[in-house]
């Protein structure tokens, strides 16, 4: 088993968290439809949802909070901003927004026209939907490792620059108006891109005009990464990485509540000066004045302070090896998890766990029903509940080609003790997985349904 790291900070405030009785949790569930969303966070004795904004944050940063400025226009707590994310990532222009997919609704609105494409090597669930709610197309163009859970490539967010070369020549680069990159992959396993694989993609897109744009949610776990699994990174600074990465694109979408370790906030960072005027009247419409972008002055200094407590390498090392110290209880429990892990999460493979079950019922459903069943633990279902629609060519049913349940780590949250936890839980669920059955809908939104759907079991 991989050794827990011990962690590089102290507690010095605690919040309780308790199990409610089985026959609550089963009550709970039926009252949520069966959809872990809508359970009640006191019901939950262990929140793996998402690592959103779920973090704990330092006392530095708690610090920072009482020196929010909230003047309307121009706070220094703008300024302090300012000054980290041109640091750290370099553009010339950048505004805050309330969270990623702001950043990503205010991009969308203002690049993309009905009918045109976008590729990614994973567009992530937020990201997707803004694209298709302004008539765009993602298209995902990530390696085919990416695709088989046991297969350990170091690197297996990265894009198949063939893919992406044929993609573009196919579609004309007309009707490409920016193609994007996400790191790490969140819907493909928290998986990085390597920094030859982004520099091929830069490549690629500039050589026929098209701005390139990341999706920065978990960059600095993707540099940490670059790091360790890379050659001739090893005695970069994770600082360094990041600077190189950045230096080879034209803009970013984040997701603070990722890697900036705060509980909201985003930024859309970019080079292009008229691009960049149109961002600032869409924000002002949408999201506030350009120098808050939706959030208190607060929230901007506890995400100025959380984007260099992301980047420190003592942090990193922990955060990566939380995450491979709970892959590895679960594989040695005969649960298969995508390999390697990930950075900000563990991907439990549930259509191999639950083979019985058909897409069409939602193996990583039922799953994640299950867990909470168990152990009173929160995952998040990324399979065809999350992904599976109808070809808008054709109307027939495209299924993904996983079925997930994602564990995901709120930052600096939860002790060894908790994975430990967790391993168990599975370890039980194992022993009656032939009994397990799939679910169906009772109800389904058009977009992004895994938030608010209903469910009920199959007889
Ligand atoms: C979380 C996330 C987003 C969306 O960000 P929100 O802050 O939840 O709106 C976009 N892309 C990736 C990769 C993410 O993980």
């Amino acid at each position: 088993m991989a050794a827990y790291p011990p962690e590089p900070f102290r507690i010095k405030m605690v919040e309780p968290i308790r199990q409610i009785s089985p026959e609550a949790r089963e009550k709970a569930l039926k009252n949520a439809g069966y959809n872990v969303f809508s359970l009640k966070a006191e019901d939950i004795f262990i929140d793996l949802l998402t690592d959103s904004g779920t973090g704990a944050m330092s006392h530095q940063q708690w610090a920072a909070m009482l020196s929010g400025d909230e003047s309307y226009a121009g706070a220094r707590s703008f300024y302090r901003l300012q000054t980290a994310v041109q640091e750290i990532f370099g553009f010339k222009y950048f505004v805050p927004a309330h969270q990623g997919r702001a950043a990503e609704n205010i991009l969308s609105a203002v690049l993309v026209k009905p009918g045109q494409f976008i590729p990614s090597n994973m567009h992530f669930d937020t990201t997707d939907a803004n694209i298709r709610a302004r008539g765009g197309r993602p298209i995902n163009l990530v390696i085919d490792e990416a695709f088989d859970p046991a297969n350990q490539h170091p690197f297996k967010g990265n894009m198949d620059i063939a893919k992406l070369k044929k993609f573009i020549l196919k579609t004309g680069p007309e009707n490409i108006p920016f193609g994007m990159l996400t790191i790490t992959n969140n819907a493909g396993g928290g998986q990085p891109v390597s920094l030859e694989n982004i520099k091929a993609v830069s490549d690629t897109y500039h050589e026929y005009n098209i701005p390139f744009y990341i999706d920065a949610a978990r960059y600095a776990e993707n540099a940490y990464f670059i790091k360790m699994r890379e050659p001739g990174f090893q005695n970069f600074s994770v600082k360094e990485i990041t600077r190189k990465i950045f230096s080879l694109v034209d803009g970013m979408t984040m997701s603070a509540k990722k890697d900036a370790i705060v509980n909201i906030g985003g930024l859309l960072c970019l080079n292009d000066e008229s691009v960049f005027q149109n961002i600032k009247n869409e924000l002002i419409l949408r999201e506030g004045f350009p120098t808050y972008g939706g959030l208190a002055g607060r929230d901007l200094d506890a995400m100025a302070v959380g984007l260099y407590e992301g980047l420190e390498e003592d942090y990193l090392e922990y955060r990566l090896g939380q995450t491979a110290y709970l892959a590895t209880g679960l594989n040695n429990s005969g649960i298969p998890t995508i390999q390697p892990p990930g950075g900000h999460a563990v991907y439990v493979d549930a259509a191999s766990v639950l083979p019985h079950i058909p897409q069409g019922e939602f193996p990583g459903q039922a799953l994640t029903v299950e867990l909470y069943r168990e152990g009173a633990i929160r995952g998040c279902e990324i399979g065809s509940v999350m992904f599976a629609l109808p070809d808008p060519d054709t109307g027939e049913m495209v299924y993904p080609k996983l079925e997930l349940l994602r564990l995901a780590i709120p930052r600096r949250t939860y002790t060894q003790s908790h994975m430990d936890f967790v391993i168990a839980s599975f370890a039980s669920i194992k022993e009656r997985a032939t009994l397990i059955r799939g679910y169906k809908f009772t109800y389904a939104p058009q977009l992004l349904r895994h938030f608010t759907a209903q469910f009920e079991p199959i007889k």
